[in-house]
């Protein structure tokens, strides 16, 4: 019943003489066929019904003869058929049924047999159901014990209704030899044949039981200490063999590890990253990893600090021998100092390590060149620490601050590890610069979350880098922010920081400057001794109001330096010359324009408000105080329309309006003609074109160069004024004055309208700025333009 004994077969067939295997009927088999006499006999099947006798051969022989051959065998289909380049071909074949050859004839190669049929004889009895049974018991045993077996043998085996199937399909999958697997083709009883499965699949499992037997024995007997012993023992003598020595590395490592004094909690992880090191190979990817974090762990100065010098007289005296003036800067430092020296008296188990600064962050903020950094490396001198500086101007992301995970490519520790690691001591003077300029945005989380950590002392004790995956304690890092303006900086960064003000130096303070640091350091930074060049007082006046225009000193020195260059170059060439005479530089403003070509700088006020319609405001930017012309133009032929250019923010074109409808409303007041825009456009223009600009403070200015322009009177050509205006005509408050002060002084104005609120400011000012200038502050446009365009000069025009 199990094969298909109605189904006839020609009876001469092909032979396919197997080695060492056996096809069963109702089993595939792939098999690879090499010699001439098998490939003929599968080419023959393939040009007729693709039917071919199956049969074991008794011997190795390469070219068989019949008695060689078992005449029990196997029918079988090719059912697919593959080249192999090697020459020979890869079959797939089916086997049919159960065949005995009555008789070789061979043709050539080709060896041929006469077959007939010979199933098997198949009952189904009870006890064939016994012995399906216990198979399927077997075939779970075996798969509960070796995990090589596929689990899906276990659904194929309780697929299988016919027990001559299975008898087959398990003999073909069982490790047993091909004699073996012969006689199990050659019983004829099925139940014979099912015991000879079931011994063989039990033998099997025997075999299976006795082998996990052994491992879990030995496994027993090594604890695992030993075993990793025994395996790192293995791996050595492994590695040695292969001449990658990497003990000494690790040697030096441990050794590096012990010199660097970690705290306990970095030890402990420093000395797990070295074990995981001696468990690798010195080519993987990650040994390399691991090593390059370590480089980073140790360079970090974990317990190294300096000795904190609280001195508040000594400091002073540093912060004198740096910096000219800034009074009330320095005063607070000292006092910041004081503070600390008292503080850490009262805690003197924290004496040892350095105190641990608290209180809030000094933030210096001023225009570029006042000396916020010069001050930091000063404090950091007064002190007695290592001074590093990070500037933060651009950083977007998180991860800049705070480190890359170890997992991404090239990834090292955020900024603020890489500068403790240029410190080389825990207690730095930590200047964070720019912190105006730190943009949110980044992918990877906002920077200003991270420096929040840093700069909160509940927190820094342990703040996180994501690349060394260890806590850094910032507890005692003094540190220092700079920025060149408060708008844009963080509000809750802003909240952590005592701001002080640095707002640019007049021109007599840039001149003691000049003379007492700038001078002295060119010199020598240009080699050149005292005696060799002298720099007069009106030749440094004219080199700051002729060559560079700024709040702060630092083109005035790079300016100076220029000159100091030029001498050394002249100095040097007269030397080699060896006339041996010492020759003494002395720069007047005459010659000045001889060491840096002709003035850079221009007096453009009076040539810029020369014409009707155009007023000097005063303006503040990041880089100090600055003047801005607003011109203004009636066009004839208009319709009324305000044309407003030169990148204006919305809040200066809603005060441009402002100011031209107050003067709408009030044309008889301030003498202009009152349906002006019936018939005209008015075009407010605020060069430089390319620059944006808003806030409310030019108010006042457009509005006076409205009037101007409506009048056709010129404005006062040393005025400059700052203001914003309401729809009635009164003069606010603005910010920046003293900025705004330093501003139009470097630029030679004279007089400067001012809203009257502000006038407490005015004792702000230098002396010298004070003196040299005169204010008018004012509450109302009329009385500005009482002030920069006297009604007065018309009459008499
Ligand atoms: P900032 O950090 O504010 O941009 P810097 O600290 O770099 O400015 O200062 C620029 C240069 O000007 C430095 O060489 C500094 O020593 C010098 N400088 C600034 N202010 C003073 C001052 N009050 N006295 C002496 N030198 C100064």
């Amino acid at each position: 019943m199990a094969t298909e004994p109605e189904r006839t077969y020609p009876s001469e067939l092909p032979v396919l003489a197997l080695r060492q295997t056996v096809v069963f009927p109702l089993t595939i088999q792939p098999l690879a066929i090499n010699r001439p006499m098998s490939v003929d006999a599968v080419n023959h099947a393939l040009a007729g019904d693709r039917l071919v006798f199956l049969t074991l051969q008794k011997d190795e022989a390469d070219e068989p003869k019949e008695s060689d051959l078992h005449m029990i065998g196997t029918v079988a289909a090719i059912r697919q058929m593959a080249k192999v380049p090697g020459g020979g071909i890869h079959v797939i074949v089916e086997g049919l049924m159960r065949a005995k050859a009555d008789q070789f004839t061979r043709s050539g190669v080709a060896l041929r047999a006469m077959v007939s049929a010979a199933p098997e004889s198949a009952d189904k009895s009870l006890e064939i159901e016994a012995y399906v049974r216990r198979l399927r018991e077997l075939i779970d045993r075996a798969l509960s014990i070796a995990t090589g077996l596929s689990q899906d043998l276990r659904g194929l085996v309780a697929g299988i209704d016919d027990p001559l199937r299975l008898a087959y399909l398990l003999s073909s999958l069982i490790d047993l030899k091909a004699d073996e697997k012969q006689k199990i083709l050659e019983q004829n009883v099925l139940t014979a044949k099912l015991e000879a499965v079931a011994n063989a699949l039990g033998r099997e499992i025997a075999l299976l039981e006795m082998k996990s037997k052994i491992e879990s024995a030995a496994q027993q007997e090594m604890t695992d200490a030993q075993r990793q012993y025994y395996l790192r023992q293995q791996l050595k003598a492994i590695q040695d063999e292969l001449g990658e020595g990497e003990k000494n590395e690790l040697g030096e490592l441990r050794s590096r590890i012990a010199a660097a004094k970690l705290p306990d909690a970095v030890g402990a992880i420093a000395s797990k990253e070295v074990e995981r090191l001696e468990r690798m190979s010195p080519a993987s990817p990650e040994y390399q990893m691991i090593r390059t974090y370590f480089d980073w762990v140790l360079d970090v100065p974990w317990s190294s600090t300096t000795e904190d010098r609280l001195d508040p007289v000594a400091a002073r005296q540093v912060l004198d021998q740096d910096h000219y003036d800034l009074d009330k800067v320095k005063e607070r430092i000292v006092e910041y100092l004081a503070v600390q020296k008292l503080k850490s008296r009262g805690a003197p188990s924290g004496e040892s390590r350095g105190p641990q600064i608290k209180g809030p962050i000094l933030c210096f903020v001023g225009p570029p060149g006042v000396g916020k950094t010069s001050l930091g490396q000063s404090i950091a001198r007064a002190m007695n620490r290592k001074f590093v500086r990070i500037s933060l101007g651009g950083v977007r992301d998180e991860a800049e601050i705070r480190g890359h995970r170890r997992t991404y490519i090239g990834a090292i520790p955020g900024r603020i590890v890489q500068a403790l690691k240029q410190a080389g001591a825990m207690n730095p003077v930590f200047m964070l610069d720019e912190i105006d300029k730190i943009t949110a945005g980044g992918f990877q989380g906002d920077p200003a979350a991270a420096l929040l950590e840093v700069l909160d002392p509940s927190q820094n004790h342990s703040f996180r880098d994501h690349y060394l995956e260890i806590n850094v304690d910032l507890s005692r890092v003094l540190f220092i922010a700079t920025a060149n303006q408060l708008g844009t900086v963080h509000p809750a960064l802003l909240d952590r920081m005592e701001i002080i003000s640095l707002v640019g130096y007049t021109e007599e303070e840039k001149v003691h400057i000049a003379r007492q640091y700038l001078i002295p350091r060119q010199l020598e930074e240009n080699g050149l001794a005292a005696e060799q060049m002298a720099i007069d007082d009106e030749a440094v006046r004219r080199i700051i109001t002729q060559y560079t225009r700024e709040a702060g000193v630092r083109n005035l020195e790079r300016q100076i330096g220029a000159v100091a260059r030029k001498i050394a170059a002249r100095v040097a060439g007269i030397e080699a010359d060896d006339t041996g005479a010492a020759t003494r530089t002395q720069v007047t403003a005459a010659t000045v324009a001889d060491y840096l070509g002709p003035p850079k700088i221009h007096d453009e006020v009076a040539f810029r408000v020369s014409r009707p319609g155009v007023a000097t405001g005063l303006a503040w930017t990041e880089s100090g105080g600055d003047v801005l012309f607003i011109e203004a133009s009636l066009l004839p032929a208009g319709h009324g329309n305000i044309t407003l250019t030169g990148q204006l923010g919305n809040v200066m074109q809603e005060s441009a309006r402002a100011a031209v409808s107050h003067i709408r409303s009030s044309t008889q007041q301030l003498g202009v003609a009152t349906d002006f825009l019936d018939s005209h456009d008015l075009h407010i223009h605020v060069p430089a074109g390319a620059i944006p600009k808003d806030g409310p403070s030019a108010g006042v200015t457009m509005a006076t160069a409205i009037v101007s322009a409506l009048r056709n009177q010129s404005i006062k050509q040393d005025v400059a004024m700052t203001g914003e205006i309401t729809l009635s005509g009164l003069v606010l408050p603005v910010g920046g004055i003293r900025e705004k002060a330093l501003a139009a002084r470097r630029h030679g104005i004279k007089i400067m309208i001012l809203p009257a609120l502000n006038a407490p400011d005015l004792t702000e000012l230098p002396a010298e700025v004070r003196s040299s200038m005169h204010f008018e502050p004012v509450s109302t446009l009329e009385e500005a333009l009482n002030v920069a365009l006297p009604r007065v000069l018309v009459s008499q025009k």
